[in-house]
């Protein structure tokens, strides 16, 4: 798709890197699918990819962890509805 920052680049499929923060917790995602602008860089989440990442963060959050470094996995066995 076309990018909507610079109007210029168009998006390709790639990987990036997603820090969600919350109180005391951080949480830095690796590997996580977005379309990335090869032009200027903005990185485009999908509304799925969204939903995952929150889902996921809230569980890491029910563990208490202040910091924690985790993989963007698909294969969890909660599903995007
Ligand atoms: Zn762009």
């Amino acid at each position: 798709m076309k990018c909507a920052i610079c109007r210029n680049g168009e998006t390709e499929s790639g990987v990036t890197t997603v820090t969600l923060e919350r109180k005391q917790t951080t949480l830095v995602f690796k590997q996580v699918p977005a379309e990335i602008c090869e032009n200027c860089g903005e990185v485009y989440l999908s509304s799925q990819i969204n939903r995952a990442l929150f889902k996921q963060a809230e569980q890491e959050l029910r563990r208490g962890v202040f910091l924690e470094m985790v993989n963007y996995s698909t294969n969890n066995d909660w599903c995007v509805a």
